[in-house]
């Protein structure tokens, strides 16, 4: 029996991660996630399965994010009923991210019907229903614990340092030629992100790697600095009376920004002024953070010196639309930081509407923003800007800080592989655009490794 992987998703591309292992009698999908941008074509990808759900033995995850995970309801629609693993932070991650995508799904199909544009392809991908299924199938399985799938295939987690619950898959395999090992890298974060720890990969002789390749280009500006630019610019706003707007990701982001905002008010370096966290499901995941304390970075001060990070004074968790709307006649300086990140939807809509047009205040970006966004035609300076319709002058400031990315830049990906320590045989790079991947497979050639592919979407290999 031979061993075969196929990419899925994922490959040429940085959304959609699906990879297809056959081995020791047993198909196991690494990942189920949703392929994002442009509608059209996102959408006839994740509505082609490219294998009977029903047919497949297992899924193995390695973290929470959309693009990972996004997916797996349509499995279970599809008749899906084997194990799902994932580290416990994870499986309580998409237990509110899933519904959440649900949701979306089921509005934005109600939305197409009221334009007369029903068909096949504006039925929602999958329903709440689905999302719920997919909870009675996650086994939790937490990091560095072997997990047998198979008599001759069994994997181990390891913390990717990338989001809460974040992991990278090592896998053994027992069968023909003698043990195989394989290893998916997850998505790799970074060394001193706030909360989570660094990022520990699995060490030794690989077999087979599969590594994403994201920021394999691209050079961050250190986390230190971004805690301290963003204490520059509450000081300066609030001296002008004004607001920060942050629009920020509802899972990781805003968890990592009240984060140093707690520490910079512990330490005295902003003013007392109210912090409002309105997105219900960013307030539904800083929840699930609440749970995992067992995954902190023990390291950190703030982790170690008290048990409740999310927590004081100053911010207040918003749920209710009523206590919302209230926000927009808020007097005073004040931080409000609400999703969605690229601002393409959400509660952060309303509130660049209500401000924007103020001099003094300041519209903050703490994450990526992709072309054709909202938030990156306000990035780049746009004047007005066009939001629910309207033409909107602009008089905010506009600031970017780019420290608190969530994935390793290229220092961060080669540091991973060296880690790893090897020799590493073979290497697939995938979760890039062309250009990252590239790069990516010369940062493995340089330290040696055996053989480096870049697979096209829908290619397989005999390892
Ligand atoms: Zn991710």
């Amino acid at each position: 029996m031979s061993i075969q992987l196929t990419f899925h998703g994922a490959a040429g591309r940085v959304t959609g991660s699906l990879h297809l292992l056959e081995a020791a009698g047993a198909r196991v999908a690494l990942d189920a996630g949703l392929s994002q941008g442009p509608r059209a074509e996102s959408n006839e990808l994740n509505r082609a399965l490219p294998f009977a759900p029903r047919r497949l033995d297992a899924i193995i995850l390695s973290h929470a994010h959309i693009d990972h995970a996004g997916r797996l309801p349509l499995m279970v629609r599809h008749g899906f009923h084997g194990p799902i693993y994932s580290t416990p932070a994870t499986r309580d991650l998409c237990a509110v991210m899933l519904p959440d995508a649900a949701h979306i799904q089921e509005k934005d199909a109600e939305f197409l019907a009221r334009r007369g544009k029903a068909g096949p392809l504006s039925e929602p991908l999958y329903t709440m229903r689905d999302a719920l299924g997919v909870q009675d199938l996650i086994v939790g399985v937490p990091y560095r614990r072997i997990q047998y799938v198979r008599k001759n295939l069994s994997f181990e987690y390891t913390d990717a340092g990338h989001i809460l619950g974040s992991a990278s898959v090592d896998v053994r395999i027992n069968e023909g030629q003698g043990p195989h090992r394989l290893v998916f890298s997850g998505d790799i974060g970074r060394t001193d992100l706030p909360i989570i720890r660094d990022p520990d990969p699995p060490s030794g002789v690989v077999d087979t790697l599969i590594i994403e390749s994201t920021y394999a280009d691209t050079d961050h500006q250190p986390v230190d600095d971004a805690e301290r630019r963003l204490g520059e610019v509450v000081r300066t706003v609030a001296a002008r009376g004004g607001k920060v707007l942050i629009p920020a990701f509802a899972l990781g982001r805003i968890q990592e920004v009240v984060y140093s905002l707690h520490a910079l008010f512990r330490r005295g370096e902003i003013p007392q002024i109210p912090i409002y966290v309105d997105s219900p499901l960013g307030v539904n995941a800083t929840e699930v953070f609440r749970m995992h304390p067992e995954v902190f970075d023990r390291r950190e001060q703030l982790v170690t010196q008290i048990d409740k990070i999310f927590d004081f004074p100053l911010v207040r968790y918003i749920h209710d639309v009523s206590d919302s709307k209230a926000l927009n006649t808020l007097a005073g300086p004040a931080i409000i930081i609400a999703a969605s990140g690229m601002a393409e939807s959400g509660r952060i809509l309303h509130h660049l509407a209500n401000h924007i047009g103020d001099h003094r205040n300041l519209v903050l970006f703490v994450g990526f923003q992709a072309e054709n966004t909202l938030g990156r035609r306000i990035q780049e300076g746009a004047d007005p800007v066009k939001i629910f319709g309207d033409l909107l002058p602009r008089r905010a400031e506009v600031v970017t800080i780019s420290g608190y990315s969530a994935h390793a830049d290229r220092g961060g990906l080669r540091a991973w592989v060296r880690k790893v320590g090897g020799p590493i045989r073979r290497a697939f790079v995938v979760h890039g655009e062309a250009g990252p991947a590239l790069r990516m497979a010369q940062i493995l050639q340089e330290e040696g490794v055996g053989e480096v592919i870049v697979p096209k979407h829908g290619e397989s290999f005999a390892l």
